[in-house]
Formats: structure tokens, C-alpha cells, sequence
């Protein structure tokens, strides 16, 4: 929590669960970004939070951006972004989009496979291509599965038809799994990616480019490596496999650049007990749950700080859910949350490390509800 919030937050008189961000923890993020990989250009994830004051700023700072949809890059634009600032990121694309992009000037595609490199061949002509390959997302807290990415074996067969249909090889690119705690797990990746490198070479065309994606984290409650740490241990792997030929390199950060950035206040609604068994545990409701905004807690995944003003308190386990109709709309359940005893209805909380991937997952009007609102500063 920073200063600037807990000031905003002092002042604020308006109902109802809203996430604040703290500009000035974005800019941070972006300058530790550059410092701990100054080779790398910074694609900002902009699925995470399009909000117009980030990516203004963002802009600002010199930051290109990755889109997943035409939606998102017409934000980018809006925000000031030029065109050859923007890659199209997603592998899933409609060819109407495509042309779209083209239309408005982008020139960086991502493929996993030979229809899409198709597709932009017709709609994208001349553009470059970047062919994503699979990872298996081990160590990561939210890993991204089997659904983008071709196996490596394939990448050369997918870059070598994007050359004979006239487009740009430009590169290989890979995600590994998103809030990845374990900064090594990218040699493995890179090593793939030298490889297609060579074999690419030995069919005479040259990338230049590996695109390391994202997954650098964001702190919840568990501890997680400085940016330094991963900025060494990539920059280490990419001297082990490509030796002096050094690619150009780039970083798709998400998480890391704004899920500090972020609180979210809401308020206890109810708590309760299922019956009058002492062992009974109990249950917090708060109004805001997986639908508004809290989607990350699916399975558990993610476990967000949350303070009270009653921490000092002892503390018991509870089941926290939100406040929707849908029985699916529970936090935590399997792996309770402990809370304070003196907890009551009425309480704010603070859902700390919320800057990330919340407001972009917030339902609108289920159960008469609005989507998440959101105040930058
Ligand atoms: C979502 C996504 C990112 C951002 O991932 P984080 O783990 O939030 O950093 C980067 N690149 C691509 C292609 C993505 O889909």
C-alpha cells in the first residue's frame, strides 16, 4: 500500500468495491523493467490493464505495446502509441482483424501454425512474423497450458512457409506461465528457441528475434525473486545458447508492470455460520467475488494479500466468497482464509496486489451488479 492510496483512500466517500492505481508504482515497475534487461524492448501486456492513464504513461516512457485484439490496439493508438510500437500478439486472430491491424499500420504478427501464417500472408502481406512454440508453464502459479504454441519441432515448418508466402521470419517467441516464481525456467525455452534459430539457418533464412513473453510476478503473499534476478538468469541463458550472436530480445510483462500498482477496497456483507456446530466454519461474504474482478482465485490459483483494520486481532479460519447468486462464486474454501474473529459486516477490506488482470475479468450487471470500477492516481 502506498502513501498516495492510503491518502486517496482516506477521502473516499463513494460505495462500493473499487480498485485504485498508483501511476507512480507503474513507472517504477517500467524503469526496474529496463534497468534489469536493458537489451530488452518492453511489449507491456495490455490485456492486464488497459486503463487510458496507464498506457498514457507507458507511452510516455517509451514502452511498445502487445494487443491481443483489435479493441486493444486501437487503446494503444488512442494512448499515442505508433504503429510500429504495436505487435499483435495472439495467435487467434480473425483475418478481418487482421486487416484491420494492417490497415492501421501494425507489422508484428504472432503465429502457431500454418493457417494462421496463411491468414496474414492474405491480409498482412510483407509483415513479420513471430512463431510461438509450447511450454509446459511448470512453477508458475497461473501457467497459461497447452492452448498457444506449436512443439518446437514444428516452429521451423510454420517460419519456413511464412518466408514462401513473402512475410518477414522474424522470430520465436514463448510464454512461461504467468506469476512464474522461478527465473530459470526460461533457459529451457531459450534453448528451444536457439535451436530453431540453427535449423532455420541451415535452410538459409535468419531470425533475429526471441520474444521472452511474460510471467515476471507480482508480490501476493508469498515472497518472489527481485527483477534483477530474472534479468541475470535470462541474459546468462541467452549467452549459453546463442553464444556471441546475440537475438534482439523482447519482454511482454503483464503482471509484473502493474499488479502492485493496484488495491482493491471493498466491504464484508455478511458473516456467518452454516449451523451451530462450534467446529462450523465460517463464512465471509464481501462484495466483490470471481465475477467482479476477483477471477484469478479460480482454483486458488492466485491468494491476494487482504488487510482489515482489525488485523492486530486474533485471527480464524473463514470461507471468503463474494456476493453474487452463482455457487461458484467462492474465494477460498479448499485453503481457508484467515481472518479476524472481531471481523464484522460493515468492514472495509484492502485486496492488496490487484493492479493485475481484475478489472479486465469483471462481469457487467450479473445479478444487477456493475463491473468493477477503477480510480488511477
Ligand atoms: C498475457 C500475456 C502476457 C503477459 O503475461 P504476464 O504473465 O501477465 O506478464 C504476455 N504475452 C502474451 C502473449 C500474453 O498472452
Amino acid at each position: 500500500m502506498t502513501d498516495r492510496i492510503r491518502e486517496f483512500l482516506r477521502t473516499r466517500r463513494d460505495e462500493g468495491p473499487c480498485l485504485v492505481i498508483d501511476l507512480s508504482v507503474v513507472r517504477d515497475n517500467y524503469i526496474a523493467f529496463t534497468k534489469a534487461m536493458p537489451d530488452s524492448r518492453v511489449f507491456y501486456a495490455v490485456k492486464a490493464n488497459p486503463a487510458p492513464e496507464i498506457l498514457e504513461l507507458l507511452n510516455t516512457l517509451g514502452s511498445c505495446f502487445d494487443c491481443a485484439s483489435i479493441g486493444e490496439i486501437e487503446m494503444a493508438l488512442a494512448a499515442g502509441a505508433t504503429a510500429d510500437r504495436i505487435s499483435f500478439g495472439n495467435t487467434i486472430k480473425k483475418e478481418r482483424d487482421i486487416a484491420r491491424a494492417y490497415e492501421r499500420g501494425v507489422r508484428l504478427y504472432a503465429v502457431d501454425c500454418e493457417a494462421e501464417v496463411e491468414k496474414i500472408a492474405r491480409a498482412a502481406p510483407g509483415s513479420k512474423v513471430f512463431c510461438r512454440i509450447l511450454c509446459d508453464g511448470a512453477d508458475a502459479e497461473w501457467p497459461l497450458s497447452r492452448k498457444f504454441g506449436c512443439v518446437p519441432e514444428m516452429a521451423p515448418r510454420v517460419l519456413e512457409q511464412a518466408h514462401r508466402l513473402g512475410l518477414v521470419a522474424h522470430g520465436v517467441s514463448f510464454h512461461v506461465g504467468s506469476q512464474q516464481r522461478n527465473p530459470l525456467v526460461w533457459n529451457t525455452a531459450l534453448a528451444s528457441a536457439a535451436s530453431i534459430f540453427r535449423e532455420m539457418a541451415e535452410r538459409g533464412i535468419t531470425l533475429s528475434m526471441v520474444n521472452l513473453g511474460g510471467g515476471f510476478p507480482t508480490k501476493y503473499l508469498k515472497d518472489i525473486p527481485a527483477v534483477q534476478a530474472y534479468g541475470r538468469a535470462i541474459s546468462d541463458s541467452l549467452r549459453a545458447h546463442f553464444g556471441n550472436r546475440l537475438p534482439e530480445t523482447i519482454i511482454e510483462p503483464g503482471r509484473g508492470m502493474v499488479g502492485n500498482a493496484g488495491i482493491i477496497e471493498a466491504e464484508v456483507v455478511l458473516v456467518s455460520k452454516k449451523s451451530d456446530d462450534p467446529a462450523d466454519i465460517r463464512w465471509v461474504y464481501l462484495d466483490i467475488g470471481k465475477f467482479h474482478g476477483l477471477a484469478e482465485t479460480m482454483d486458488e490459483a492466485i491468494r491476494y494479500p487482504i488487510l482489515t483494520e482489525r488485523d492486530g486481532d486474533e485471527k480464524i479460519p473463514c470461507v471468503l466468497a463474494g456476493p453474487t447468486c452463482d455457487s461458484v462464486d467462492v474465494m477460498y474454501e479448499k485453503d481457508p482464509y484467515w481472518l479476524p474473529f472481531s471481523l464484522e459486516i460493515g468492514d472495509k477490506v484492502l485486496i492488496e496486489g490487484t493492479g493485475a488482470y481484475t478489472t479486465t475479468y469483471s462481469s457487467q450487471n450479473f445479478n444487477g451488479m456493475s463491473g468493477l470500477r477503477q480510480i488511477v492516481i
